[in-house]
């Protein structure tokens, strides 16, 4: 774990609520894992005075370039989405576990909803360095707030689900029939609580490997102030050091 000053060099404007942050590093980037998170301080407001955890995105390490997939909800990632380039932000990383390496042999299915896709993007990387056999399925309320389709479709194929229907199959991503066909042995999941809920209860019913990566309310992220606990076979652990990712079977859901 590092405390590093990286200078913003672009700020991508998505779409109303998404942005990418380009952040280069003046030094060689540590190696990070994917599922791994920054805490990022939010300078200038005396309202954001936590750090806030937002996972590491994408990677390149020949440029020492780190990028961050934000969605804009309060106070702390507004005044972050105003940033211009050359500002500078202070992160301390990489922090938490990560997700497994699938087997050979494997087919994995990479779930995400909302901003939920972020930690998806580097298992997809790692799974392909690998040739390991992978897909996405990335649920949207509707077409439109669908992102950076081109990045991950670089990766893998992309399957999409949209409540309203306006791209891909209609639905929640818990309806996608891809779910259901069990043609996929493992899953990685992140995104709001009840999707990962859904998506674990899916799993289990199918005895279907699966870890999901949890965004539980956190403001150290290195297991000082204990806001983040997740209750666990383990009993009440942080989510921050022990996590972010865990295998289901470890989490007392009701599922
Ligand atoms: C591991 C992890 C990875 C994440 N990755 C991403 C990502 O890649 N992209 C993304 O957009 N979002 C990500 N998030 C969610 C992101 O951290 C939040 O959306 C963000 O912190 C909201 O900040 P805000 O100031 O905009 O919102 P606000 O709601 O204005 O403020 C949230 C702040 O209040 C603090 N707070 C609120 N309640 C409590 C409490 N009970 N105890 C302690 N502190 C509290 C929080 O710690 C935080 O500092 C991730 C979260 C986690 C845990």
């Amino acid at each position: 774990m590092r405390v590093e000053d990286l200078e913003l060099i672009a700020n991508h404007s998505l779409s109303k609520d998404y942005y990418v942050l380009d952040l280069q590093a003046k030094d060689k980037i540590p190696d990070i894992l994917p599922g791994q998170f920054a805490q990022v301080r939010v300078d200038n407001n005396k309202e954001t005075f936590l750090r806030r955890p937002i996972s590491v995105y994408d990677i390149d390490y020949k440029k020492n370039i780190i990028n961050l997939l934000i969605k804009e909800v309060g106070k702390g990632t507004r005044a972050l989405s105003e940033l211009k380039p050359g500002a500078v932000l202070n992160l301390i990383y990489p922090l938490g576990n990560n997700f497994s390496m699938a087997e050979e042999g494997s087919k994995s299915l990479l779930v995400g909803g909302g901003v939920g896709v972020a930690p998806l993007l580097l298992q997809a990387k790692a799974l392909r360095e690998r040739s390991l056999d992978f897909a996405f399925l990335l649920g949207y309320q509707t077409a439109g707030q669908i992102i950076e389709i081109e990045r991950f479709s670089k990766q893998g194929e992309v399957l999409i689900a949209t409540e309203d229907g306006s791209q891909g199959n209609k639905g929640l991503v818990t309806d996608h029939p891809v779910l259901h066909e069990g043609a996929y042995n493992r899953i990685y999941c992140c995104g709001p609580d009840p999707m990962m809920k859904a998506v674990a209860g899916i799993a289990k019913a199918n005895d279907i490997f699966c870890e999901v990566s949890l965004e539980n309310t956190m403001a150290c992220g290195y297991g000082v102030c204990l806001c983040c606990v997740v209750e666990t076979n383990r009993g009440y652990i942080n989510t921050c050091t022990e996590g972010p990712v865990f295998n289901i079977k470890e989490l007392k859901w009701q599922i």
